[in-house]
């Protein structure tokens, strides 16, 4: 088939007039019926490879953009890291708020918006150790450059520096 052929039998099939002509029209039936409608995200199942086990059950129900964040950094960081926490209960975020672990009930932990990462020592346990977790932020931040995902980091938040925490920006991720 001729590319002119081609172009007048797919706009026969468009419901367009089959003139050959590359308008406008033709185009954007093209486009319509070429292009995904909408971008095309990638399934979870192959991010949460290589993932220990416990992160893998903090990790559920957590919103899968923090979710490809943490898992690429995971596969990049010189210091191994596991999920402690993610997805969290109205019901547990008041114990943490009584117990003066948390400053707020607003947490984006109750909304599936942010995790807490641990870093391990060379002996594999949990390491809560500024120098480490200074080690982990860079690769983090590299790969939700990477993705085009923006996070915030409580090891830069001003008052009550929270190094674990990683959550989705309130302002892209409202
Ligand atoms: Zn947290």
């Amino acid at each position: 088939m001729t590319d002119d052929a081609f172009v007048r039998l797919f706009q026969t099939r468009a419901g367009l007039t089959a003139d050959g002509i590359v308008g406008p029209a033709t185009l954007a039936a093209l486009d319509k019926a070429f292009l995904p409608s909408a971008p095309v995200l990638e399934a979870p199942e192959p991010m949460l490879t290589g993932w220990d086990r416990r992160s893998l059950q903090n990790l559920q129900g957590v919103h899968v953009d923090l979710v490809r964040v943490m898992s690429l950094a995971r596969t990049r960081s010189p210091v191994a890291f596991t999920v402690i926490e993610g997805l969290r209960t109205i019901e547990r975020q008041r114990q943490l708020v009584a117990q003066g672990a948390s400053k707020t009930m607003n947490s984006r932990h109750i909304t599936g918006h942010a995790v807490d990462i641990v870093p391990h020592r060379p002996d594999g346990t949990l390491a809560f150790d500024w120098p480490l977790y200074y080690q982990v932020a860079p690769v983090i931040k590299a790969a939700a450059k990477e993705l085009g995902i923006a996070v915030t980091w409580g090891g830069d938040w001003k008052s009550f520096r929270d190094g674990p925490h990683w959550e989705l920006s309130r302002s892209a991720y409202p």
